[in-house]
């Protein structure tokens, strides 16, 4: 066994963020140099398609021992087969320790037959890793932690949630050396055919990109009252996210909700306005750098995880933060 393989996977929709590597992407890679860190093991960086020199000379500048292309013309789209026999011919010729992936979309499509196929464990939906390694997995909504440890040969494969890893600045290093693996696929062996790529609208909201949110939830009562809330995030430049009801009622759209079932975020402020905290809400924004909560209840399971809290009216709060906000930013 040698290193540590993290398998980086491009943004989902090529018409609006072309050769662009996902930012959950990036946290994987910060989840495998803490890995590496703790069994002194070196890193490789694998990006799979077609034509990836230039996505492979980005991932370069980070710091990694190698990055691997795993190059092929049936890879130019995503598909579970083509995806999972490409990684299972590269990791048998690697052997890495562990495998660290982003747990995306594509990645739960492919990653545990991938583990079948090497005939080894799948750790999923990592939310941190300890001295061991030991893998913290959320059970039942968020409520309980699991610890795991990899007790086989590996190559162990883990994947890691949103959020749960931060991206650090790295200081800029010589560029890491790069090689191609051509796997050896055969059209014949990919059941599926990719239809085009999705394709978002222009006014698709990248929540989990934002740098500052502010969410709104059930406490601010009538759709009519949203241009409170409004108005603070423009004031701060942020966008605008809200709970799960509040898109329910339809009052924004569902692409703004942030929990269990809607984005995962993790902002460097996130700011909760008449948010209860519950858990479905809580495991989609708790990896966000600072927290501010307002709400009118002291008990409110949000102030648990919030760094600021301010128990108020929010009708009184915000707006008299929105001119402060202005006030600062004459
Ligand atoms: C399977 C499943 C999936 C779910 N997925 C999600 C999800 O993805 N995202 C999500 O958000 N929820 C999700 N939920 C719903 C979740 O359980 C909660 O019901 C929801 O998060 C509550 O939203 P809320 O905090 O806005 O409303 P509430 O729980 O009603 O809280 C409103 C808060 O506003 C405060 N408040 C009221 N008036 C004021 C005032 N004037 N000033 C200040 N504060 C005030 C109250 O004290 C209260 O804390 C899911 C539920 C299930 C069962």
């Amino acid at each position: 066994m040698s290193g540590i393989m993290v398998i980086l996977e491009q943004r989902a929709d090529p018409a609006q963020r072309e050769g662009r590597i996902a930012r959950i992407s990036w946290e994987a890679l910060a989840a495998g140099q803490r890995l590496a860190a703790q069994l002194n093991l070196p890193i490789s960086a694998v990006i799979l398609g077609s034509e990836t020199e230039s996505l492979a000379a980005e991932i370069a500048t980070r710091p990694v021992a190698k990055v691997l292309r795993v190059e092929h013309p049936l890879l130019a789209q995503y598909t579970p087969d083509g995806f999972t026999l490409a990684l299972q011919q590269l990791i048998q010729t690697e052997s890495p320790a562990y495998a660290v992936l982003p747990h995306t979309y594509q990645v739960r499509d492919y990653a545990p037959a991938l583990a079948a196929r090497l005939d080894q464990v799948l750790i999923s939906d990592v939310v941190d890793i300890s001295e061991g390694p030991i893998f913290t997995r959320q059970l039942m909504q968020g409520r309980l932690n699991g610890s795991y440890r990899h007790a086989g040969t590996g190559p162990c494969l883990v994947s890691v949630q949103a959020g749960a890893f931060r991206v650090e600045d790295s200081p800029a290093t010589a560029p890491a050396a790069i090689t191609t693996f051509t796997p050896t696929l055969d059209a014949a062996q990919i059941r599926t055919t990719p239809g085009q790529p999705f394709r978002g609208s222009s006014q698709t909201v990248d929540l989990g990109s934002a740098q500052l949110i502010v969410s709104v939830g059930r406490g601010i009562k009538e759709a009519e009252n949203l241009s409170l809330v409004q108005e603070l995030a423009t004031a701060l430049g942020a966008e605008l996210a809200a709970s799960r009801p509040i898109c329910d009622n339809g009052w924004l759209p569902m692409e703004r909700q942030v929990g269990s079932s809607g984005q995962t975020v993790a902002p460097k402020l996130y700011l909760a306005v008449g948010i209860s905290g519950a858990i479905q809400h809580l495991v989609g924004m708790k990896g966000s750098q600072c927290i501010v909560a307002i709400n009118k209840d002291p008990d409110a399971p949000i102030f648990e995880v919030a760094d600021y809290g301010i128990v108020g009216d929010l009708f009184e709060v915000v707006p008299a933060l929105t001119e402060a906000i202005r006030a600062a930013r004459a």
